[in-house]
């Protein structure tokens, strides 16, 4: 085969097609990666890297470098906020049969993609290109290609398969006519991030979630540049309300104390407003085009799924074009891709992620009595405890995807 009819390219350098890259490319397939940024991104977005995903990227010390860089998080609360009880504590300990890694680690994105970008440099078949937006992809029997904006213009890169990883508004997938299916929340979620230390002056653990008639929140310890660290806490905001007064000096403290009162006003060092969708593209494969992470599916941050999802794919894609290009097994396994892939993103973390976001918002009184009541007795039963936990922790649907077959379905 010539190099480019072996050659993989990928759009978008996100840690879902920097794992991509590395995956493929350490096996000595060439890989082009382009990214429209003029470099890697301090982006905010994610950290809760949960014990399935953490097993899937144990190889070559990966999970051990992102528990060093960020945070070990082996428990995470539910408080019920107007009353301030804590509801019920959950420890991944009872996960220590199903999973190497019986905790969750709260790595920020940004740190991930900063670990596999190292890794990439050893890889002298993976050229990462930034400054290089793809504008477009067109696809023959044989191949496919990106017209892609770069430095130089506008250039075609030809290769064997195209992974569209670039992000929820991706353009492989609308040039691709590919619908992205679900819909958009009303309300835009508020991240503020402080460095008042709610363990230590409320005895909150790295991941709390409190319920509340009014408006959730979710309180979140990463390791930033720390120690001591800092805590991101996640709040829904008024669809009515204008974006200046949810942003401004006043509108974030008056959230904070309304939620957490303080004597003293709170030192907010970064503060992000997003839009916030739960949706999955109609399929995840059409023909050479390949989509994956938010690319191919999108959902509320409650609970940190969006990301292990996508490092789910990007592991599961990168295996079966391995086993393509160099084993020579058939291309149906990209529709298995496919299948195993959009199942889960659909049974579990769409399912999961909206049951998260309405069982911290609930405000009919009997339903949120039962809902905290059925907390309490899930964590006071060790088996209820672990078979809620194999789902958050997304085991259940890695078990499910990796039983799926072309076969049977
Ligand atoms: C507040 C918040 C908290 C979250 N917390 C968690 C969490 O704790 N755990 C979790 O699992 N998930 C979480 N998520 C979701 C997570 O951030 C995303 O799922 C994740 O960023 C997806 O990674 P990705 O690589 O697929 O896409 P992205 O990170 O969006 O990367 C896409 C890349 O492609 C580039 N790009 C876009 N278009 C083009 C183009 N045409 N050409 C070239 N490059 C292009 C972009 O610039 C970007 O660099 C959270 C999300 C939010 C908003």
């Amino acid at each position: 085969m010539s190099t480019e009819n072996r050659q993989i390219l990928i759009a978008g350098g996100g840690p879902v097609g920097l794992l991509c890259a590395w995956l493929i490319g350490r096996r000595g397939i060439p890989v082009r990666l382009f990214d429209n940024n003029s470099g890697p991104q301090a982006d905010p977005r994610a950290a809760t890297t949960h014990p399935a995903t953490l097993d899937l990227l144990a190889e070559d010390g990966l999970a051990e470098d992102m528990a060093r860089v960020g945070l070990v998080a082996p428990i995470f609360q539910f408080w019920d906020r107007p009353s301030g009880e804590l509801v019920a504590q959950f420890d991944h300990a009872v996960l220590k049969n199903d999973t190497r890694h019986p905790f969750v680690v709260q790595c920020e994105q940004f740190k991930t993609a900063k670990l596999i970008l190292e890794r990439l440099r050893k890889c002298p078949s993976v050229e990462v290109l930034f400054d290089c937006e793809v504008l477009d992809a067109t696809q023959t029997a044989d191949a496919v290609t990106a017209q892609v904006r770069g430095p130089s213009g506008i250039v075609s890169h030809s290769g064997a398969y195209l992974i569209g990883a670039d992000g929820g508004r991706s353009t492989v997938r609308r040039r691709s006519g590919i619908k992205f299916e679900g819909f958009t929340w009303p309300e835009r979620f508020i991240v503020l991030t402080t460095p008042y230390d709610f363990e230590a002056e409320r005895g909150y653990c790295y991941r709390s979630y409190f319920a509340d008639p009014g408006a959730w929140c979710n309180c979140f310890k990463v390791s930033a540049d720390g120690p001591p660290g800092l805590w991101r806490t996640v709040y829904p905001t008024d669809p009515a309300q204008g974006e200046d007064a949810i942003m401004d000096n006043a509108g974030v403290q008056a959230r904070m104390q309304s939620f957490f009162p303080s004597p003293e006003l709170y030192e907010i060092v970064h503060r992000n407003l997003y839009v916030t969708h739960q949706r999955v593209a109609e399929t995840f494969r059409t023909g050479r085009v390949l989509l994956a992470g938010d690319a191919a599916h999108v959902n509320n941050p409650i609970g940190g799924m969006g990301l292990n999802g996508g490092i789910q794919d990007a592991v599961s894609l990168s295996d079966k074009l391995i086993r393509i290009l160099l084993d020579g097994a058939p291309e149906r396994l990209l529709d298995l891709y496919d299948l195993q892939r959009r199942t889960v993103a659909i049974e579990f973390v769409q399912e999961q992620s909206i049951a998260n976001k309405k069982r911290l918002e609930a405000r009919d009184p009997d339903v949120r009595k039962r809902n905290l009541d059925e907390l309490r007795q899930i964590a006071a039963d060790p088996e209820r405890a672990r078979q809620f936990l194999l789902r958050t922790a997304m085991i259940a649907s890695q078990r499910r995807a990796e039983g799926i077959t072309l076969a049977r379905a």
